[in-house]
Order: structure tokens, then C-alpha cells, then sequence
């Protein structure tokens, strides 16, 4: 495949109806999509068109069977009005790893990429900067053909949308610790960033707000003693001065915002663990005064402070420290992002100027 994209400009941009101070989170789109679409084997030539609806058979694969993968990721302007993205790379094999445990084709990293420069190149008036503003960048994959058979499709769309944000307050959050329903399985898809992970995920979300918590922690489906992420969030743990996060596996999400946290806790000195970390451990280093802080962390909300969990009908509080770790790692990262600090790890990636 050669590294061609054929680009269609919108005629209009609407860009001039949108009040970039007041967007609800992923609900506005840019002026342009991507487009590529696999069939007969092979990835066509993507091109890039104006954002706007689609046709779908009824029986497109992807609506039955669900074989669907995303990515998530950010785009940042600078004080100077150069764009860049955040680790593009690191979703692009993301993006791979997911669709194989899917059975879907792989994505050409280079076209990601090239395309990804391309797409937001021609929507560059819509990244913002200031204030937590940037262009929040959704690629996907889902299976096109129309066949309603229980099988891997034999056709694909690879798509990128975008959706300019701004700073994401999250709020207070309590988190319930699940101890009956599950998010992924040993052996399943819990580390591909499969769409049906999601879907199954929002009933027992939706208890949980019955019960005043505004998300789940989930726990390993065996045995629910080992804490494992939030969902959309990996989780850290902040016991005396020690930063516990748990390993990547199979189910676990490797997120691309836990492994930068890690890396610049390293870098400032922070005690880091990377480790299985039970329920009873965490319920006890809260009785003993040691548990100090969690945080959940995710390209949406880069970091989400955690104010309390519920585990089994008891409730404890974590309440905000000042000089926190979070908050501290949070304007690190949040620092490189923008262009603001030097990038020591060579994590920022030029789109245009
Ligand atoms: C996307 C995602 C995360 C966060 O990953 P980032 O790469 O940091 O955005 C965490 N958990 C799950 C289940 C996810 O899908």
C-alpha cells in the first residue's frame, strides 16, 4: 500500500457554531473524518472526507458481534501554535495488539500515523489551547461486512474522528470495589480496548451510581481479592510514600497515561511498585492512616483524584491531600503534553506548526 490519502475538504466549516469554552465531552466533531476500508484482503487507499453520517447494511457484522476496537488519544497546541500528539505510536501498536485479539486485520502504523498528521493538520483551528483544551482523537475499527454469520468479517472500516474538548473536570469521584460483577476474564479481552468491553460495563456502573459511587474498581474475576482498574482508568495507589500500581495482564488495560506516570514518578524519585495489590491490603493500610491518596489515570482525564471507595457495604474516605502526588504528576505530564517543560522521554510528536 502506498502512503497515499485522498482528501475530499469540506465546503463549509462549522466551526464558526461552536462554543469552545462550553463542549460537552466527545459530542462535537471537527469538519473532516478518516476513512479506510479493508476488503478483499487488503486495506484500500484511506482518503479523508467531511465528517458526516454513513450508510450501514442492517447486517454489518459489527452490530451483532460486536467485533469493534477503538484507540484514545490527545491532541495539544502550543503557546507558539505548534500541534502535537501525545505518544501516537503507542496507540497505533495499541490499536494492533487490540484487533488481533479481535481477529481483525491489522492497521498499517505508518498510515496511522501519516493520517492521523494529516486529518488534524486540515482541522488544526480546531485544537485550542489554554486551559486543559485539546483535540480529543478517536480511531476505531469495526467490522463492515454485511453478513449476519457468527464469523470473523471479511470486511473492515478503520476510521478517526475528532472532537475538540476542554479541560475535563470529573468531579468528586467514589469508586465501589466490585466484588460480584466482572469486567474482563483471564483469557479474554480485558487488555484488547474492545468496544464490548464497555458495553458490559455499564449496568454494573449503573448500580453502582444507584449507590452513590460514580464508578467501579474492578477486581480479578476469580477470586475479586485483587484489585485490578477502573474501567477507563488504571488505578494508582499511594500507601506512606510508596506508588503501587498494578501489573499489566490480560486483563488489564496497558494504558499509555499509567506507563508515562510511572516513568515520571521514576524520574522526580517517587518510590514506585508495580504489583498485585489486594482489597484487605488496601482496606488496612486505610486503618492504619498509611493509604494516602488513589488516583485513577486515563488520556480523557490524564488524572481523576478518588475520594473514597465502598467495599462490600462499608464506605472509607481518601480525602484530597494538598501537595499530592496526583496532582504533582498530573502538571508534569500535563507540562510535556502542551510543549511546556522539556520532553526527557521524547514523547511529543509534531503534527504542524
Ligand atoms: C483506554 C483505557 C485506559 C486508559 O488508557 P490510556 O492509554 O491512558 O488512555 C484504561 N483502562 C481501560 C479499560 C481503557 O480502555
Amino acid at each position: 500500500m502506498k502512503k497515499q490519502i485522498n482528501i475530499t475538504p469540506s465546503t463549509a466549516s462549522k466551526i464558526g457554531t461552536v462554543d469552545f469554552d462550553n463542549l460537552t465531552f466527545g459530542s462535537t466533531f471537527t469538519d473532516h473524518m478518516f476513512v479506510c476500508d479493508f476488503r478483499d484482503g487488503h486495506w484500500d487507499i484511506p482518503k479523508i472526507v467531511p465528517f458526516g453520517t454513513m450508510e450501514l447494511s442492517p447486517a454489518s457484522s459489527v452490530l451483532h458481534y460486536g467485533q469493534a476496537v477503538f484507540e484514545g488519544m490527545k491532541a495539544f497546541k502550543d503557546d507558539h501554535g505548534s500541534i502535537w500528539l501525545f505518544r501516537p505510536n503507542e496507540n497505533a501498536s495499541r490499536l494492533n495488539k487490540s484487533a488481533e485479539r479481535l481477529a481483525i486485520p491489522a492497521f498499517p502504523e505508518d498510515i496511522f500515523l501519516e493520517g492521523l498528521k494529516s486529518l488534524i493538520t486540515l482541522d488544526k483551528e480546531w485544537v485550542k489551547s489554554g486551559d486543559g483544551k485539546s483535540l480529543y482523537v478517536r480511531p476505531f475499527v469495526f467490522a463492515s461486512e454485511a453478513c449476519v454469520q457468527a464469523s470473523a468479517s471479511r470486511e473492515y472500516r478503520f476510521m478517526v474522528i475528532c472532537a475538540p474538548v476542554k479541560s475535563y473536570y470529573g468531579g468528586d469521584v467514589r469508586v465501589k470495589i466490585a466484588d460480584h460483577y466482572s469486567r474482563a476474564a483471564q483469557g479474554g479481552t480485558g487488555y484488547a480496548k474492545a468496544a464490548g468491553n464497555y458495553g458490559g460495563q455499564f449496568y454494573p456502573t449503573q448500580l453502582a451510581k444507584d449507590e452513590g459511587y460514580q464508578q467501579i474498581i474492578w477486581t480479578d474475576a476469580a477470586s475479586h481479592e485483587y484489585i485490578e482498574e477502573a474501567g477507563t482508568m488504571n488505578l494508582f495507589f499511594r500507601i506512606g510514600d510508596t506508588l503501587i500500581t498494578a501489573p499489566t495482564s490480560d486483563s488489564i488495560l496497558d494504558g499509555v497515561t499509567r506507563k508515562s506516570i510511572l516513568a515520571i514518578a521514576q524520574q522526580m524519585g517517587i518510590h514506585t511498585e508495580v504489583r498485585m495489590l489486594k482489597v484487605s491490603e488496601l482496606i488496612e493500610a486505610k486503618k492504619s492512616g498509611e493509604l494516602l491518596e488513589i488516583f485513577g489515570c486515563g488520556t480523557a482525564v490524564v488524572v481523576q483524584p478518588i475520594i473514597g471507595f465502598g467495599y462490600k457495604g462499608n464506605n472509607y474516605d481518601t480525602p484530597l491531600l494538598e501537595n499530592s502526588y496526583a496532582q504533582k504528576l498530573k502538571d508534569a505530564l500535563v507540562n510535556i503534553q502542551c510543549n511546556k517543560s522539556k520532553d526527557p522521554f521524547g514523547w511529543r510528536f509534531k503534527v504542524c506548526d
